[in-house]
């Protein structure tokens, strides 16, 4: 077993210099960014109590170093996820005002650098990054995007279509629900039909549910909406899907593509970032009442969006630039290669993990093939193993799991997250140690494949 020392790799180091703005020439080293007794072995998300524990001298040895950040078990819950050094580097960015030159450059190149990432060209198409996190997306478009009274067609692949409804209600728009078997999606047939039946302003649509790992099909659905209902406005939650799957705003004709910070794009919670169509924008415009949110209002943020990116400094409520400044980092390290490249890894990596899972004997929550996302895989666990013995295993191992979400199901299953530098960094062998470490885990449980 390599010591926590010797296991210190010289990364490539594309010093965080190469990727700061001109305005700001060198960073200082980060301190010690986690500590393990503060370790936590649970899911990604406050929905779950967590569990945690300390780890021996001799566990703390076969936890992996990551670079210059302190020695720390591989984060492979659904987000947030691992974080390149240079992304957390960008965040010890000395204080600067959010209206000075250096910020609103800075703040400007990142909301055009999102227009890439979502690949439009479109120059209606209007970026949002506000401070807040993936969950505040939902406010944006339940505030703006539809009014009190009107109807929304909810399609729920889990947890996060479901919320996304409840958020819809908060407002006091109408949503209609149409859910899968779990571990599937509904069809086309059933959303036509659907739609031929009643006036809806907007379908939503989780891409990928992290509770069950289901990929959705953005493009057919797309497709499926503009022949039967093509005034219906089409609305992705894109949080785990976003700089992982394959999203072709301006080519799909998406109106709204809304995410978070921490997911796939690599970047420290806190951001809640969105694109939407000039459609979309014009639906928003057109509203007869105001919108029922002051801080998640498009029309308090939109001239402020727009003022950054021209580069001229403007003032609705104060934006965090360390994020974004860890955003501007990450964001050009993904968009430094060609993003058809960065997809079809993440796609060759799942396809790995899966089969390996399947080899065990294991099955998958997703249960065809082509509804199983890129970016994550939910596990049933086999009869008589218990999460509660599984994931402090996994842990002394040095890899984080997340438990189950999806209320059915949710004491069945664990959910294993691949996206961004653990999937692409030829440096990190996060995905071949977890493997390793599910299998001996498990063997541990008393399971024999
Ligand atoms: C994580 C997630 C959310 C919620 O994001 P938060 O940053 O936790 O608010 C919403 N939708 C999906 C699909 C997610 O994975």
């Amino acid at each position: 077993m390599a010591s926590v020392r010797s296991a210190v790799r010289a990364l490539p180091r594309k010093t965080a210099a190469g990727y700061q703005s001109s305005y700001y020439p060198s960073i200082p080293r980060p301190r010690s960014l986690s500590s393990f007794s503060s370790l936590s072995l649970s899911s990604s998300s406050h929905r779950s109590s967590p569990l945690s524990f300390s780890p021996s001298h001799a566990q703390k040895r076969q936890l992996a170093t990551m670079s210059t950040q302190a020695a720390h078990p591989a984060l492979l819950i659904p987000g947030p996820i691992e974080f390149d050094d240079a992304v957390l580097q960008s965040m010890s960015h000395f204080s600067e005002s959010h209206v000075g030159p250096g910020f609103v450059a800075t703040f400007g190149e990142t909301l055009s650098m999102l227009r890439q990432l979502f690949q439009t060209t479109d120059p209606a198409s209007q970026p949002f990054i506000l401070s807040g996190s993936g969950t505040l997306g939902w406010d944006l478009v339940s505030a703006n995007l539809i009014e009190p009274g009107e109807d929304a067609l909810v399609l729920s692949t889990g947890y996060f279509g479901d919320s996304f409804a409840d958020c819809l209600t908060t407002y006091g728009a109408k949503p209609t629900k149409l859910e899968g078997p779990i571990g599937g999606r509904p069809q086309f047939p059933e959303i036509e039909k659907a739609l031929s039946e009643k006036k809806y302003k907007l379908v939503t649509v989780t891409h990928v549910d992290t509770s069950t790992g289901v990929v959705s099909d953005l493009k057919g659905l797309v497709q499926a909406v503009k022949k039967v209902s093509p005034e219906t406005l089409v609305i992705a939650d894109g949080v785990c899907s976003v700089a992982c799957e394959e999203i072709a705003f301006d080519d799909w004709g998406l109106d709204g593509v809304i995410t978070a910070s921490q997911k796939a794009i690599g970047c420290p919670a806190g951001l809640s970032i969105s694109m939407f169509s000039g459609r979309a924008m014009e639906t928003f415009k057109n509203r007869k009442s105001p919108p029922a949110s002051y801080f998640a209002s498009m029309k308090n943020w939109t001239p402020i969006m727009q003022n950054y990116e021209a580069k001229k400094p403007s003032y609705f409520a104060t934006p965090s630039p360390q994020l974004v400044h860890a955003l501007n980092t990450a964001l050009k390290q993904i968009l430094a290669r060609p993003l058809s490249e960065r997809f079809q890894k993440h796609k060759e990596v799942s396809d790995k993990i899966k089969k390996a899972i399947t080899d065990l004997g294991l099955k998958i929550v997703a249960t065809k093939p082509e509804d199983q996302s890129h970016a994550m895989t939910a596990i049933y666990l086999p009869e008589g193993v218990q999460i509660a013995d599984v994931l402090p295993k996994l842990g002394s191992k040095g890899v984080i799991f997340a438990g189950g979400l999806h209320k059915a199901i949710a004491t069945k299953y664990i959910r294993f997250g691949h996206m961004g530098v653990s999937v692409t960094d030829p440096n990190r062998n996060d995905v071949d140690k977890a493997l390793d470490a599910l299998k001996t885990s498990l063997a541990e449980c008393g399971y024999k494949a």
